[in-house]
């Protein structure tokens, strides 16, 4: 007996913006789970900015998806059947067989967690891969320590937003930039963070002198262009920015100029350095020991932006990179 499913499949690489007709909806029918597999319903999936790169047909840390082919990325849901042990009907799990509504996969690729109390959809974002990209993003690779003033670019979304707050908890000063007025005033209002602007009110470099008139000492980037340039003039001796994203750069169809300011990096003594999530698993256990506690307390927020349906995923991808959402965008399925 098979499970009739639908998926989103990649129908066309998209060139600059994504379109929807870039995808196609699907109607499948899935096989059984084999010997040490479940059947999962997902609840929700996960819609992400680095998506975007794995629809172009290029070389990168992670495959590219294949045309006709179904999406895939992080997703929670319900185990509906199970050969796997440890796993039962009715767990909750995290999983990568996203962008469909059900999904086979061998036991060892799904992860139980434990939603007493948490919402499902958090561990796609706050307590998920975009909480650990923050965690690990600020703690070991910017290194933050004691005394640091912290610039955090894509401040209102689902790793930006986490940045600030773990900043803020451990006593830092916090600048955020975001796209809107009302994303400056939650960042400010709700997040406590110290200082925010929009960027698009003006000059980066400028608003950013403005909002830490003695500079700052770490940057976490996601977004590149004109605001890796302005936190490089930013930056105190010894400044250190880590490298999570660079969001102004995904639709383009020409490579963006670099900072004009390289040089200054000499000057300043200052450390760029890239990172994947994946390479800091380890700190999982970490990021829940410290952050599910403050979620629960509500120390740390957390927004969600939430599309129904998944006809409806296509759509809230594009408008992903348009910046429509505040915190982490999911698609409830
Ligand atoms: P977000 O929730 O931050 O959503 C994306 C946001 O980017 C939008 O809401 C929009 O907000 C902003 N944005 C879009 N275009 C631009 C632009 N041209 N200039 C400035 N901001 C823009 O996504 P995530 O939190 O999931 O991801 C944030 C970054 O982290 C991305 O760059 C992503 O690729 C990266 N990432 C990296 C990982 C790693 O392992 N290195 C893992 C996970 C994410 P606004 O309205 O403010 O413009």
């Amino acid at each position: 007996m098979s499970t009739p499913t639908r998926e989103i499949r990649l129908a066309a690489r998209p060139h600059g913006e994504p379109k929807p007709t870039d995808f196609e909806l699907a109607e499948v029918e899935l096989p059984d789970p084999g010997e040490d597999q479940v059947l999962i319903r997902n609840t929700f999936m996960s819609v992400d900015p680095y998506m975007r790169g794995r629809m172009n047909d290029v070389k990168s840390y992670t495959p590219p998806f294949q045309l006709g082919a179904a999406l895939d990325g992080g997703a929670v849901g319900e185990v509906v059947a199970s050969n796997a042990e440890g796993l039962a009907v009715g767990d909750v799990v995290v999983h990568q067989l996203g962008w469909r509504e059900h999904a086979v996969l061998a036991g060892k690729h799904v992860r139980k967690v434990d939603a007493d109390g948490i919402p499902e959809s958090a561990f796609l974002g706050v307590l998920g891969m975009p909480g650990l990209t923050a965690y690990a993003g600020l703690l070991d690779v910017a290194g933050l320590k004691d005394g640091d003033v912290v610039f955090v670019s894509g401040a209102a979304g689902a790793v930006g937003s986490l940045a600030g707050q773990i900043a803020k908890l451990r006593g830092h000063t916090v600048i955020g930039s975001a796209g809107s007025a009302e994303k400056v005033a939650h960042l400010r209002d709700d997040l406590g963070f110290d200082q925010a602007f929009n960027y698009k009110d003006g000059s980066v470099t400028e608003q950013l002198v403005a909002a830490a008139p003695d500079g700052i000492d770490v940057y976490f980037d996601n977004v590149g262009g004109d605001h890796l340039e302005a936190a490089i003039d930013a930056f105190n001796l010894h400044g250190r920015a880590a490298l999570c994203g660079m969001i102004s750069n995904y639709n383009a169809t020409e490579p963006n100029p670099a900072p004009r300011n390289m040089m200054t990096l000499v000057g300043k003594r200052i450390t760029l350095r890239g990172f994947i999530v994946t390479d800091h698993g380890a700190r999982v256990k970490d990021l829940i020991a410290e952050v599910a506690p403050a979620v629960a307390d509500g120390r740390i927020q957390f927004r969600e932006t939430v599309r129904e349906g998944l006809e409806n995923a296509p759509q809230a991808f594009i408008d992903l990179l348009r910046g429509a959402n505040t915190g982490k965008m999911v698609v409830k399925l």
